[in-house]
């Protein structure tokens, strides 16, 4: 008697399969591979016959239980917020991802190819920062920036008092809470001014010999308009304690379209000894935490003894490089698009969609740069327009689409979506139509 096992079809003959190996051109190899090895499990366990594997696997690659094999699905942002904490910040670059698969390997991370020695560790991404900030006497780069300003606290006020406004108490997201992350680091807080207004003498009055040094976070995700004063890096810079800047973003220098966004250089030049920011938001690079600022400062930082336990992987390391030497990021790609362009393209777009028989009109739009800074600042923008119940089925498909929804209808903005992805838009609408 043969085992009914034995005629389980292997793997590289279903791979050769003409229905999966259409599958594999359109949804990619891995997904059907995935789905191949569930449906020979399957068989294996007597689930199925042997002769079902090839429809058990065509079946599983559409199945949504095995259709993300590597956990994290691509999803094309069509959604207008640039950097979209939910969707992961800032997409990388061309380059960046090419460092990050160099990178992936055996690496000379920490060791000098010309000596054969060690050497320090990923000073390719910190003098490609220094590089880009001439203002900073030094760099160092952690875990995010959360991680910048814990390090901070540890270093510049333990069992002391950092003095910091009433109107930068700052929920970053997720529950999580500047303040307490301060006082998480064994930090007195002492709190200065109101929510709406605070001077550089609410500061003055209360620095002492306990102020370890002055915080200014940058309100990245609101806006105080109206009745509302605030105290200026460069007035705070003159009260004789440090200034730790955490300007978010991660701006190195101004951006014209973003004039309330504080950048690393213009801090620096206030006076401010060290800016904390973001890799992966308005830098469009992975996610990191960016610290600039005085010499003797910074090694302090570098050397404190947490520092290890914040300190990034060579992917970071790698990534950030590229991002700062290499392409142009899509974040910054999305924030410089011209409007008249984005225009030409949803009307192509919508025209080709049209002729295929969608509901597809061309909009304006405006869209945003999100949660990584510049609240309220619209972005001018144009969008392929769809009925409402594409929004569904766009984000269950692969790659998933996610628009945004207004006035009952699906909104595919294109500022966030690289021109590079005009096709594979065109294709997952119309994969929703069949
Ligand atoms: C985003 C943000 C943070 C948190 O940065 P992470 O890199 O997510 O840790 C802190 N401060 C400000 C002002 C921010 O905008």
């Amino acid at each position: 008697m043969t085992d009914p096992r034995r005629r389980i079809p292997r793997t590289d003959a279903l791979l050769a399969e003409p229905r999966l190996v259409k599958a594999a051109e359109e949804l990619g190899r891995d997904r059907v591979k995935a789905a191949i090895v569930t449906a020979q499990q399957r068989a294996r366990a007597g689930e199925i016959a042997p002769e079902d594997v090839v429809e058990a696997a065509l079946a599983g690659v559409e199945s949504p239980t095995v259709r993300r094999p590597a956990g994290l699905a691509p999803v094309v942002n069509a959604t207008g917020v640039i950097v979209h904490t939910n969707l992961g910040r800032a997409p990388l670059s061309g380059s960046a991802l090419e460092a990050v698969r160099t990178a992936g390997g055996y690496t000379d991370v920490e060791f000098d190819l010309t000596d054969g020695r060690r050497a320090r560790r990923g000073r390719g991404a910190l003098a490609a920062l220094a590089d880009a900030v001439p203002d900073a006497g030094d760099v160092h780069v952690v875990n995010n920036n959360a991680a910048a300003l814990l390090l901070c606290a540890l270093t510049l006020a333990p069992g002391r008092e950092i003095v910091l406004s009433r109107g930068e108490l700052v929920e970053i997201g997720d529950g999580f809470r500047i303040p307490e992350l301060l006082t998480s680091a064994g930090t007195r807080l002492r709190e200065v001014g109101t929510t709406n207004r605070t001077s550089v003498a609410d500061y003055a009055a209360a620095i002492g010999p306990d102020t370890g040094c002055v915080l200014k976070v940058h309100p990245s995700n609101f806006r105080v308009t109206g009745f509302a004063a605030e105290a200026s890096i460069a007035e705070l810079a003159d009260l004789g304690v440090p200034v730790v800047a955490d300007i978010g973003s991660g701006l190195l220098r101004p951006h014209p379209l973003l004039p309330d966004e504080p950048d690393a250089t213009t801090a620096l030049r206030a006076g401010a000894a060290v800016v904390t920011a973001s890799g992966d938001k308005l830098l469009g690079g992975p996610q990191a935490g960016l610290l600039l600022g005085d010499t003797a400062l910074v090694e302090r930082l570098r050397r404190h003894p947490a520092a290890r336990a914040l300190r990034v992987d060579k992917l970071t390391l790698a990534a950030l490089e590229a991002t700062l030497r290499g392409d142009v990021p899509p974040v910054v790609v999305a924030l410089d698009a011209d409007v008249n362009d984005l225009w030409s393209r949803a009307e192509r777009l919508a025209a080709e969609l049209t002729t295929r028989g969608v509901a597809a009109t061309a909009v304006a739009s405006v869209a945003a740069v999100g949660g990584g800074g510049a609240p309220g600042v619209e972005l001018p923008s144009a969008a392929v327009s769809l009925p409402e119940h594409y929004a569904d089925l766009l984000r269950a498909g692969s790659p998933a689409v996610v628009g945004r929804l207004d006035r009952r209808r699906c909104l595919l903005d294109l500022r966030t979506v690289p021109e590079s992805d005009d096709r594979r838009l065109v294709e997952a609408v119309m994969r929703c139509t069949s």
